[in-house]
């Protein structure tokens, strides 16, 4: 029996990414017993940052997490917008204290790892949590009253809900019958690099993000770790010829250096010296062929019956808004609401699913627009790029804020 004396429920949760760590910790707090279920052998990250604005920060705080999250992020203190043909600054939104201000957290950045290791050791600690690794859901079968996820390795289990947190490829996805096929190749790559900022030149070492816009390509750099490690990521048009599931790539430096070979001197200089210092332990760079799907249509999308998706499962978007893992955190923590709720016997669980997505996927649904728009701006060529920059010029601080973002969490809160 749960406290409340209803029965225990038991979540199982298929993908132990952050969005699949997010919801195992959300649900585990809300009194479920948790089975999850990551089709690798380790549980782990790949090596590149991440941003995370206050609604994130929010979250994570209310769950415990803000010396843990202090201990492994940086505090960019501004964001500043560059030409990435002239260097000139284009826009500058002050973060650091005026977010903090104005968000109640902080605008913070960490290496992924750092994040997924923190959620992890956050849902170890949690009572009745089994975490089971080289385990590939491969379908499940939902009686409407109970659902069974079978993995490929042969084994069947039972529970009151499965969440899909299996990522951009996501099997349960496919099995829900949505109809809208695989996620769509954008033909933008993302060419990724970390490494520590004391192996850089001292003009090239910075506290802040920088996002440097140009015709067809965006480059941004932030610190990570404390503010030990600078991350770069420059995004280019073009194809991954290769297995796009496997997305990380080994890639050649020497097409990224032609790719940014008409842009201002700081930024080459900048890249050229990511590629050398970083190459000390192996090739700096790797690449992403960037996928995503359209914005979602409807709460339909994010649950049905004892289903529910979550993370990049439901909205896989493109990185623009630096919001994707963001949003499986959000979608976690509305999730732990619902299954707390459920431990009342009054409640019957698929409604309360139903209300989950409903909370959800309209602001999902406009965080991949916003994503899609973006990238739009960021890569405009002629009279779009002209309007954007003498726009960024009067209105910097206006354009670059995003109170409907950083101040709210979900749909009716907007
Ligand atoms: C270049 C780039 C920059 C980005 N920058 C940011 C940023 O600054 N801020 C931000 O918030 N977001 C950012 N994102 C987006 C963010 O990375 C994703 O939205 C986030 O990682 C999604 O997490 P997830 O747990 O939903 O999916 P994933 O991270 O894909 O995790 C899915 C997990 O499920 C497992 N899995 C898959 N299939 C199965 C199966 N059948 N059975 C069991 N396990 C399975 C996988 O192995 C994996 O561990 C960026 C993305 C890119 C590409």
């Amino acid at each position: 029996m749960s406290d409340r004396g209803g029965p225990i429920r038991q979540a199982l949760i298929a993908g132990g990414g952050i969005g699949g760590l997010a919801a195992a910790l959300a649900a585990s707090r809300a009194g479920w017993e948790v089975r999850l279920y990551e089709r690798t052998p380790v549980f782990s990250e790949v090596g590149a940052g991440i941003q995370l604005g206050p609604n994130v920060v929010r979250v994570l705080h209310g769950w415990g997490l803000k010396t843990e999250l202090a201990r492994v992020a940086a505090f960019p203190y501004r964001l500043q917008v560059r030409d990435a043909m002239s260097g000139r600054e284009l826009g500058v939104l002050p973060l650091g204290e005026r977010a903090l201000q104005k968000y109640g957290a902080p605008y913070v950045t960490v290496h992924r790892a750092d994040l997924h290791d923190l959620l992890l050791r956050s849902v170890l600690v949690q009572d009745k949590v089994w975490l089971n690794r080289d385990s590939c859901l491969a379908s499940y079968e939902d009686t409407g009253r109970v659902v069974t996820l079978k993995t490929t390795q042969g084994l069947e289990v039972e529970g009151d809900a499965l969440i899909g947190a299996d990522g951009l490829w996501s099997r349960v996805r496919e099995q829900l019958l949505l109809n809208d096929g695989p996620p769509r190749v954008t033909g933008h790559l993302a060419y990724r690099a970390m490494l520590p900022q004391a192996s850089l030149p001292e003009r090239l070492r910075s506290q802040q993000v920088t996002a440097w816009l140009g015709p067809k390509l965006h480059v941004v750099q932030y610190p990570v770790r404390g503010g030990d490690w600078l991350n770069v990521v420059a995004i280019v048009q073009g194809q991954i010829q290769s297995d796009l599931q496997s997305w990380d790539h080994s890639t050649n430096a020497a097409d990224l250096q032609a790719a940014i070979q008409l842009t201002c001197a700081p930024l080459r200089d900048l890249i050229a010296a990511v590629t050398e210092c970083g190459a000390q332990a192996g090739p700096a760079w790797r690449l992403w062929g960037l996928c995503d799907r359209p914005p979602m249509r409807g709460a339909h999308q994010q649950a049905q019956g004892r289903v529910a998706l979550l993370g990049d499962a439901a909205h896989p978007m493109l990185p623009y808004l630096a919001q994707g893992a963001g949003m499986a955190i959000e979608d976690a923590a509305e999730l732990g609401a619902a299954l707390a709720q459920a431990l009342d016997p009054a409640f019957e669980l698929p409604a309360l699913l139903q209300r989950y997505a409903q909370n959800r996927w309209q602001r999902n649904a406009r965080v991949q627009a916003r994503a899609l728009r973006n990238g739009q701006i960021f890569h405009a060529e002629g009279a779009l790029r002209w309007g954007r920059d003498a726009s960024l010029k009067v209105l910097g601080q206006k354009l670059l804020d995003l109170p409907w973002l950083y101040g709210g969490t979900n749909s009716n809160q907007r």
